[in-house]
């Protein structure tokens, strides 16, 4: 039997049914799926397969394709019937709905579901995907006696080898599936209607766009949106901008400043968009700048934040330096000079980095960062994997400064930065020759994603050329803070 809905268009349904209606009949339309997403993706699956060492020794009723799904269907049902007791990808049809669950186990209770996520928590969306499998299945003939979700857990430290049983958190969600699932045939039967639809369903953009998840149609139905709108004041919350979008309001022109309460900051976003103008507060620049000692240090930090912790005393998902840069100006005048590192992906980056970081550093003169809780946060976590080298590296948090703080105080703004003070935002606004575009690397998600998949086996490419890329990523980074500094000056 064919099936019209699967585990995940179901949730797509959920969530906006024009999202499900155009997912069926004009897939085409979907926005393509960012580098950084596949990650998470990919992620997933690798936790998926990881997990399913909780219950070794099962039958795989994967199909051959995606496309394919029935096989595993057929696959299932030929596992049940000659007596398997583990299997990874059990899928089921009932209803027309679709249901693939990642681990079906029978022990001397009887039949228990697992579904494995990568998060470190159980979300309501979680529940309701829960439940169209229970519903699923439990419809196909199999009694469950319990349905749980699998997620990290993110308490582990990883000392020695890796321990799943500590890993992973096996969560009964069987009581909060069982008060959903009254709800399951009608919502099944409301969003079969959509499918049928003639045409897509009248639906306006609205929170749902983002929650649960940011819907992958955005470039179909947010085309009205002009690409510089209220959506980007900042620090505004999303209900604010609905409500100043469903009045009618899209561009920043369009807002009246007396009947729109928003702070300080957004007031000078607007205005300054408005009337085309920069905003300098000379006097707190200088403030800033005269309170930076020379040498002067600029670094930047890169980092990996990988669900299954890879190194030594490292938590799920913590974050780990892989890379940095460094330029260094022994004063105002003297010539520009650069450090840089780099790990290999094949072995504990962390001590070698920290020797070096150290040594780079030398052992005077502030040392600008951009954003300064990130770099400080990190250097703090290495003091606790490495209390050895506590002293030289607590001298470095000592000596931190944060070059963002200007632009988030809006001492330097102008109409270009878009409401942003990330450095992405500011350094094209202050030095438009000194891009980012330009770069086969452009964004720290990516360069992260990126080693990660180095040290995974999984990267496909040259290694070479990447790490190249990589190094020049990590280098504008810090080029464009001395850039921004020389700017800063020169507003004097
Ligand atoms: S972008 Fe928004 S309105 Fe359009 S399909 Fe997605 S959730 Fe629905």
């Amino acid at each position: 039997m064919r099936y019209k809905l699967s585990k995940s268009t179901f949730i797509r349904g959920l969530q906006c049914e024009k999202s499900l209606y155009l997912y069926k009949k004009h897939y085409k339309l979907k926005d393509p799926t960012s580098p950084s997403l596949q990650a998470v993706f990919d992620q997933g699956n690798q936790i998926g397969v990881l997990a399913q060492s909780l219950f070794p020794g099962g039958v795989d009723a994967t199909p051959s394709s995606h496309f394919r799904m029935m096989e595993s269907v057929m696959k299932t049902k030929a596992f049940l019937e000659s007596g398997e007791s583990i299997i990874y990808e059990a899928t089921f049809n009932y209803n027309e709905v679709l249901a693939a669950l990642d681990i079906l186990v029978k022990d001397s209770e009887g039949w228990k579901a697992y579904e494995v996520k990568s998060s470190t928590s159980v979300s309501q969306t979680y529940i309701k995907d829960a439940a169209i499998q229970y519903y699923t299945i439990i419809n196909s003939g199999i009694d469950l006696v319990d349905i749980s979700v699998v997620h990290i857990n993110n308490q582990y430290v990883l000392d020695g080898d890796l321990d799943i049983d500590q890993l992973f958190t096996i969560e009964s969600v069987k009581d909060r599936v069982l008060d959903y699932l009254p709800e399951i045939p009608s919502e099944i039967t409301r969003l079969k209607n959509v499918i049928e639809l003639d045409s897509a369903p009248n639906i306006d953009i609205g929170l749902h766009c983002h929650e649960p998840y940011d819907c992958d149609f955005k470039g179909t139905c947010w085309k009205h949106i002009p690409e510089y709108s209220v959506f980007d004041i900042s620090n505004l919350n999303k209900k604010k901008k609905f409500d100043l979008y469903n009045q009618g309001i899209t561009t920043l022109d369009q807002v009246d400043l007396s009947q729109t309460k928003l702070s300080e900051n957004q007031i000078l976003q607007v205005e300054s968009e408005v009337e085309g103008k920069s905003h300098i507060n000379k006097e707190e620049i200088k403030k800033f700048l005269n309170n930076l000692k020379y040498p002067l240090y600029y670094l930047d930090f890169e980092t990996i934040n990988p669900g299954v912790p890879k190194y030594q005393g490292l938590r799920p998902y913590q974050n780990s330096i892989f890379q940095y840069s460094l330029h260094v100006k022994q004063s105002e005048d003297s010539e520009l000079i650069h450090k840089e590192f780099l790990a290999d992906p094949k072995k504990d980056p962390r001590v070698e980095l920290i020797e070096q970081l150290i040594s780079d550093c030398g052992d005077s003169g502030d040392i600008l960062v951009y954003n300064i809780s990130f770099e400080r946060s990190r250097l703090h976590e290495l003091i606790e994997q490495f209390p050895k080298h506590k002293a030289p590296l607590q001298c470095i948090i000592e000596r931190l400064k944060d070059l963002m703080i200007p632009f988030q105080n809006k001492w330097y703004y102008t109409p270009e930065m878009r409401g942003s003070y990330s450095i992405k935002s500011v350094l094209p606004a202050l030095i438009p020759e000194l891009s980012y575009n330009d770069l086969n690397i452009n964004d720290g998600g990516t360069a992260s994603s990126t080693f990660q998949s180095m040290i995974n086996g999984s990267f496909k490419g040259d290694e070479l050329s990447t790490r190249k890329d990589l190094l020049e990523y990590c280098k504008l980074d810090t080029y464009a803070m001395v850039k921004i500094i020389e700017k800063l000056k020169k507003s004097q």
